[in-house]
């Protein structure tokens, strides 16, 4: 087996003393990873969520190679390039109407740092002090500082608690209690909150916690009234994994501010955005240079990534990617169905190409050991499934066939049998 363990190599969310190798790929197709001795993996995940189509997908490829016989990266204040004109234009176009700006960055992090900027910029340009964020319970936004900070609070964070900043929490809307957390969300809009950031219908890394489109209106609603802006984080939901292009689409509501990084170049090479209404842009727009927005990455709108955001979009609008996505959620929706009444699991969840369900175990949270155990049980059987503790989802890349799929939930049913027999 391809295994690397002698390495320099310092590698993200790992325990190295608990997960001292990693397998080395040398070859990615469609939903497929294949290491240096042969062994293939299902990549049951997308990859940590980013591919969208599928690995090396063919059109995003070619337009990653022409794109390179003209330009490389380029200074973008005071220089601009076709591909980031482009994609801005489209972008607005196929986002939902009222985005008109488009902010370049580079990934999901950065992309929820320019929205927070974006935020308290507008609000000190307009001489109001709104300087509060809320956030939601349980939710995930980064791993920068700033991102911590409007992101959950736990162990992840815990030695750098002391720089992150206070944030509002609203409670998550499970089903029964949506308006405790309405009600919350309320309360500290009338109190003059600058923003409210949250993911729109499901919470990621926080455990797949889905929440109904309802809750998502009414909670817009609550930040119009208030005056309050609504930053959408749809770094994990854009680009069709909720079953529409964009979450947002299925509550029929316009952000004030949205983030797009993972699935925006089809998860190829990083790319981000962070886009907005045109009153946040008007605020920063004066001939005091000081009322400018003052952020920016050295590989803002790299022109290899806009390319391949435009190939990206060429296969939403111009291929049917939007009828396989619908295809995945009717497979995946059956599949979640398999396990519903299944007395092994609880929560099972379904929101577009996306399900996940609970093992029901003694040991909770992330850094309960069993979801290492689970790990290896299914990487030994040729799949890249990465349980969030007892938390098991399947977010697969759209190119995935039924019969793929059966063999991530057949791998699921044998974990839990080999779970509840003590051989796990
Ligand atoms: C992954 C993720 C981020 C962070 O994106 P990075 O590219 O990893 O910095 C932010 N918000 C959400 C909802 C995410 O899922």
């Amino acid at each position: 087996m391809s295994v690397v363990t002698n390495s320099p190599v310092w590698r993200p969310f790992t325990q190295h003393a608990l997960q001292p190798g990693a397998f080395k790929i040398a070859h990615a197709e469609g939903a497929w990873l294949t290491a240096e001795d042969g062994t293939r993996f299902l990549d049951a995940i997308s990859s940590w969520w980013v591919i969208t189509h599928g690995h090396r997908q063919p059109e995003i490829m070619a337009a990653i190679r022409k794109q390179t016989e003209t330009l490389d990266q380029i200074i973008f204040a005071g220089f601009t390039h076709e591909p980031a004109e482009a994609l801005a234009r489209r972008l607005v176009e196929i986002t939902q109407p009222g985005l008109d700006y488009v902010f370049y960055s580079d990934s999901g992090s950065t992309a929820v740092e320019v929205a927070i900027k974006m935020a308290l910029g507008y609000w000190r340009n307009r001489g109001e002090a709104r300087t509060r964020v809320i956030a939601m319970e349980h939710s995930y936004h980064g791993d920068t500082v700033g991102t911590m900070s409007a992101g959950a609070r736990s162990v992840f964070n815990a030695p750098y608690e002391p720089l992150l900043f206070d944030v509002a929490r609203v409670p998550f809307p499970e089903k029964g209690k949506e308006q405790e957390a309405l009600d919350a969300l309320e309360r500290y809009c009338r109190e003059g909150a600058a923003a409210f950031i949250v993911e729109p219908l499901i919470l990621g890394a926080g455990g797949m916690l889905t929440y109904g489109q309802q809750t998502l209106v009414e909670m817009k609603r609550i930040c119009e009234k208030y005056r309050t802006l609504f930053i959408a984080d749809e770094v994990m939901t854009g680009f069709g994994r909720t079953g529409t292009l964009f979450a947002c689409e299925q509550a029929g509501i316009t952000p004030d501010i949205a983030c797009y990084s993972k699935g925006l170049t089809g998860g190829a090479v990083p790319l981000a955005v962070t886009m907005c209404k045109r009153e946040i842009y008007d605020a920063h727009y004066a001939p005091e240079r000081a009322r400018a927005f003052f952020h920016s990455s050295s590989f803002t709108a790299n022109p290899i990534g806009c390319a391949a955001a435009l190939a990206n979009l060429d296969i939403w609008e111009k291929t049917d990617a939007r009828a396989r996505v619908t295809n995945l959620c009717v497979m995946q929706g059956a599949r979640a169905a398999r396990f519903a009444h299944d007395p092994r699991f609880s929560e099972v969840r379904h929101l577009g190409t996306i399900v996940a369900m609970d093992l029901k175990v003694s040991q909770s949270g992330y850094l309960a050991t069993i979801s290492l155990d689970l790990m290896r049980f299914f990487n030994a059987r040729g799949l890249l499934l990465r349980p969030l503790g007892p938390t098991l989802y399947v977010l697969p890349p759209y190119c995935v066939t039924g019969e793929e799929l059966d063999l991530a939930y057949d791998a699921i049913d044998a974990a839990a049998d080999q779970l509840a027999s003590g051989a796990l």
